[in-house]
């Protein structure tokens, strides 16, 4: 049982709290709980804001149970211990035929975090989130309990734990369906978008013939161009087509930002000419399009360390979806708010989300339209900021997403998730993180 102290454990570096965290080394070991402290466990940090911290407490760290234990190359049934990542998932499986069903945009999260968050991808609109392919996972508690969780058995803690947070129990393994993947490519189009209500006629056009759908918004550019920027969709490609085209998943040179500048190098003038040379730099208004996975799941993966761009303060990252009657003035309304703050980041995701229903009691999808965007922390501005877009999603019917939180008000978080009592039930009562005590107030 190693135990230490680490610094910078959440994606956003905010809040900046270090942790103490003590690593599991085998799955088939108890808990390892001393004293009355409160314990969370954590996967590889890549939550935004405090779901993934337990200042005062202790992090239970995964990155030992980093193994495969069994494999179906025909049904394409996966189990593995919970520390394992995408990336080395991907590793293993892709040459055999398999991709994940449902992946985020890194690579570099675990097993078992992307079960906590119940992460969603571009495909959620196809197959929802990955907990709807979870054939069951193994959970510990706090009282030496060590239960079989799925659809079928301990069923009310498997709806808890998948987007639970970490605060149900440690997972030590899980059994996943894989999805069929012909090749490592993805053949589709990258179209130009002039504003919002061009980018929802591509969305509705898109969501039948295509399984992946994401756009990157220019959040800085208002008037007739509020909302423009680049749609992309897209397929895995055939074997065929891959072969025609001579696609190459060459990894490219290892880029990393070595070190956090003094200031954030993403501020107010940078962020508007930035924003604009990313939306002209594709002139045609379609271009025919064949990706790597890694070029279109993981582009940001491209750059290690890319948070430490935003400097010492660190960054906020804002997600929310508002429901499918009123995404179109929602989304108008965040927007606005956006472009006259003259905050915001390089590139905001916008996406519509589909109407698979999402299994577990606090996951975030919900049927509609869902925005991403990074803000440097800038003090009393920043927040203010968030708080009025908090004020839009809300009276929208929407939610804020907990993995990418480090300050909505716990009445914002009520107003959103509507089995949050129902879920309170299932919180083991030795496990907590910053993200519980603030929202749900422990
Ligand atoms: C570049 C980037 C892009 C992203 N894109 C997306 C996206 O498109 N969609 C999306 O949904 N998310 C996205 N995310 C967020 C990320 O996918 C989630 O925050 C994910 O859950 C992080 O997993 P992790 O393994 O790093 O876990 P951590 O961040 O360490 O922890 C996440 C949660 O999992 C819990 N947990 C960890 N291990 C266990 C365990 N063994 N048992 C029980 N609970 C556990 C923790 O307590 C915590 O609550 C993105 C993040 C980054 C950095």
């Amino acid at each position: 049982m190693a135990e230490s102290e680490i610094t910078h454990a959440s994606w956003g570096m905010y809040p900046p709290e270090p942790q103490h965290m003590r690593k599991l080394t085998s799955r088939h070991a108890g808990l390892p709980l001393t004293g009355d402290e409160t314990v969370l466990p954590y996967g590889a940090g890549r939550s935004y804001g405090d779901s993934c911290l337990n200042t005062g407490g202790t992090l239970l760290g995964s990155a030992a149970l980093d193994h495969f234990i069994a494999f179906d190359a025909a049904t394409g049934v996966l189990t593995a211990e919970a520390g394992i990542t995408f990336a080395t998932i991907i590793d293993t499986v892709l040459p055999r035929g398999w991709f994940l069903p449902v992946t985020p945009g890194t690579k570099y999260l675990t097993l078992a975090g992307a079960i906590a968050n119940d992460v969603h991808g571009k495909n959620h609109h196809r197959v929802g989130t990955f907990g709807a392919h979870i054939l069951s996972f193994e959970l510990l508690t706090s009282d030496g309990g060590r239960r079989t969780c799925s659809p079928d058995e301990n069923a009310d803690l498997f709806a808890a734990t998948i987007g639970g947070l970490g605060l149900t129990g440690f997972i030590t393994h899980a059994t996943i369906q894989l999805m069929p993947a012909a090749s490592a490519f993805l053949d589709g189009q990258s179209i130009r978008f002039g504003n919002l209500d061009e980018f929802f006629a591509l969305a509705e056009s898109s969501s039948v013939n295509y399984d992946y759908t994401v756009s990157w918004i220019d959040c800085l550019s208002g008037g007739t161009s509020l909302g423009r920027g680049h749609f992309l969709r897209a397929n895995i490609a055939s074997s065929d087509l891959v072969a025609a085209r001579g696609g190459k998943t060459g990894a490219g040179l290892p880029l990393s930002v070595p070190f956090v500048p003094p200031v954030s190098l993403v501020n107010r003038l940078t962020l508007r000419p930035l924003n604009a040379l990313y939306y002209q730099r594709q002139q045609a208004s379609v271009v025919e399009k064949l990706w790597s996975y890694d070029q279109f799941h993981y582009p940001l993966d491209a750059i290690a360390h890319w948070n430490r761009i935003y400097g010492p303060k660190g960054f906020l990252q804002y997600q929310c979806v508002v429901p499918v009657a009123v995404q179109r003035e929602a989304a108008h309304a965040l927007f606005l708010e956006i472009e006259k703050s003259g905050q915001g980041s390089f590139l905001a995701v916008f996406k519509t989300f589909g109407a698979v229903k999402s299994p577990g009691l606090l996951s975030f999808p919900m049927e509609g339209a869902t925005l991403a965007l990074d803000f440097p922390v800038a003090g009393e501005r920043t927040f203010a900021l968030l708080d009025r877009l908090d004020a839009i999603v809300v009276e929208a019917g929407g939610r804020i997403y907990a993995a990418k939180d480090a300050r909505m008000s716990a009445a914002t978080f009520r107003a959103g998730y509507a089995r949050l009592d129902e879920f309170r039930k299932f919180i083991d009562p030795r496990f907590s993180s910053g993200f519980e005590r603030r929202v749900m107030g422990k």
